[in-house]
């Protein structure tokens, strides 16, 4: 049985806790590998590795860092076919969904490359007589990034690129359930130039976590997961002094206004809602179509698209989606779909009894669409996390309105509609983080930030675009006067009353 170790000092090291836990074939059920999982002593080693290499990496000039990821999106693409498959074997999601995974983590990379540009810093000359001052951002020394099953070489890349970037050396904990990506995205980046112990990975469970969150050498954590450990993660790095910034899971609704293009919406509801079977934390799994009329021709439509899904093994290059990731999801997610039958919602397409003939020990689960779905029952309020979308018919535009903006989460949200006052009046007025508009799926490009609201976001910056670089440093602000400022003698007033 191969046993995929952590990546610490440049290098690939064996785990020695003795603890591993089980890598799936989500495809097939089969144990494919195991993982081992970190002692406190292997994850302190590992941050002492990275808090010796770190000064020196600070001092390399920022178009040194940058040139590092110049290289590193060169070799991304010429390993992309590589990863991917990596990646579809452990996560189960088809292969051009994973290839979306290495792109969308390779673009913050590219922007990255920015770095001399972003970490410069503000300078005022002369804000008291023959004084400047000046505000630097540094790195933070060591940062960690926690990171979640479903995107295992996005995300790490959303966290590393940016941290590394702006100097600081970092420790990643991936999930546990699809490692070897990650540990292949830290030798890209030893093989770009990046020094040894500046990218650490050191795999694990909470034990590992709880490890990182008590290391006092650890000044800043970065995690993505579910809500109520995003909530714990945040609340016990600030009680050990660590800037944190915390994203947690989603329920993410799209409203179809009666002018909306039908067809368009229900095209982009299919994608949005059961691509990477809803494992996303951006799929939308709630459709709120505006009057009975809209509601009817809506479901009319989504029917036959759900029922004729292709669901198969990565290998199946015409699947449109992949199993769920583990035994447990699916039990779970099958038990949330006996939920919404037991609360009188109706199951529309049932997909509990999928099976896929060869891959009868494999952790799929059919799409499935409710329809009047109401937001007293769990299949609403909790998340589903599973190809599972859920039909709330709103009368008027206000009822739709109050779904998202009253649901515990606020991740994304999207309209569709031909009304460019609706769409208007509903970006400025939802409270929730990424809004689309006649897009299903608003993630925000490496230039722009990432992040939701309310309990989908924890801490007040957000992943990628220049929030990034805000998180990963410190600013230190200098107030300087040469000698020839003080030959007149001693100053009792703030030189900038003067
Ligand atoms: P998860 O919360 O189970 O795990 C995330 C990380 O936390 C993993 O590294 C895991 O090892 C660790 N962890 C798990 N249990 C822990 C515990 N008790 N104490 C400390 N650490 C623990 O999440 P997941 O199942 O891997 O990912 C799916 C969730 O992530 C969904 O809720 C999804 O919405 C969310 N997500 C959010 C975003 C976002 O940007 N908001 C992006 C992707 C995924």
């Amino acid at each position: 049985m191969r046993t995929i170790g952590h990546f610490i000092g440049g290098k690939q090291v064996e785990g020695t806790s003795g603890r591993f836990a089980d890598i799936f074939n989500p495809a097939t059920g089969e144990v494919q590998a195991k993982v081992a999982l970190a002692s406190d002593a292997e994850l302190a080693a590992a941050v002492e590795n990275a808090k010796a290499a770190q000064p020196k990496w600070a001092a390399t000039n920022p178009q040194r860092r940058a040139r590092v990821f110049m290289k590193f999106v060169q070799l991304l693409n010429e390993n992309m076919d590589e990863l991917a498959v990596m990646l579809s074997k452990e996560h189960g999601k088809t292969v051009e969904d994973a290839k979306g995974d290495v792109i969308r983590g390779l673009e913050v990379c590219e922007f990255v490359i920015g770095i001399p540009h972003l970490q410069k810093s503000e300078f005022t000359e002369g804000a008291g007589p023959n004084i400047d001052m000046y505000s630097i951002r540094q790195p933070v020394g060591v940062g960690a990034g926690i990171t979640p099953f479903n995107f295992p070489a996005m995300i790490p890349m959303w966290m590393f690129a940016p941290a590394i970037a702006c100097g600081n050396a970092f420790i990643l904990k991936p999930s546990e359930r699809d490692p070897s990506v990650p540990i292949r995205l830290a030798e890209l980046m030893i093989e770009a130039g990046l020094p040894e112990g500046i990218l650490n990975v050191v795999n694990g469970d909470k034990g590992a976590v709880d490890a990182i969150l008590t290391n006092p050498d650890i000044s800043a954590v970065s995690f993505v997961g579910s809500t109520p450990i995003a909530r714990y993660v945040y609340g016990t790095a600030a009680l050990n002094g660590k800037r944190a910034q915390c994203f947690g899971g989603a329920k993410n609704h799209m409203i179809i206004m009666p002018d909306a293009d039908l067809d368009q919406a229900a095209n982009a509801l299919i994608g949005a809602g059961y691509g990477s079977a809803g494992e996303r934390c951006m799929a939308i799994s709630v459709a709120v179509p505006v009057g009975e009329e809209t509601a009817n021709r809506l479901v009319e439509k989504l029917t036959p698209m759900i029922e004729s899904l292709k669901i198969g093994p990565y290998t199946d290059e015409k699947a449109d989606m992949g199993p769920v990731v583990t035994k447990e999801a699916r039990e779970r997610i099958l038990g949330l779909i006996d939920r919404g039958v037991e609360e009188g919602a109706n199951l529309v397409v049932d997909g509990r009894d999928f099976k896929l003939q060869g891959y009868e020990n494999g952790y799929f689960v059919g799409g499935c669409l409710f329809d009047n779905v109401t937001p007293d029952m769990d299949i609403y309020k909790q998340e589903i996390f599973g190809p599972v979308l859920s039909v709330v018919r709103a009368k008027t535009y206000e009822e739709a309105l109050d779904l998202p903006m009253k649901h515990e989460y606020g991740n994304g949200v999207a309209i569709y509609t031909r009304d460019g006052d609706a769409a208007r009046d509903f970006a400025s007025r939802i409270n929730i983080g990424m809004v689309g508009v006649n897009v299903p799926i608003p993630v925000p490009l490496a230039y722009h930030s990432f992040g939701g609201w309310k309990s989908s976001s924890f801490g007040d910056l957000n992943q990628h675009g220049t929030d990034s670089i805000k998180f990963w440093t410190r600013t230190k602000t200098i107030t300087s006067r040469w000698p020839s400022g003080i030959k007149d003698g001693a100053e009792f007033v703030m030189p900038t009353m003067k």
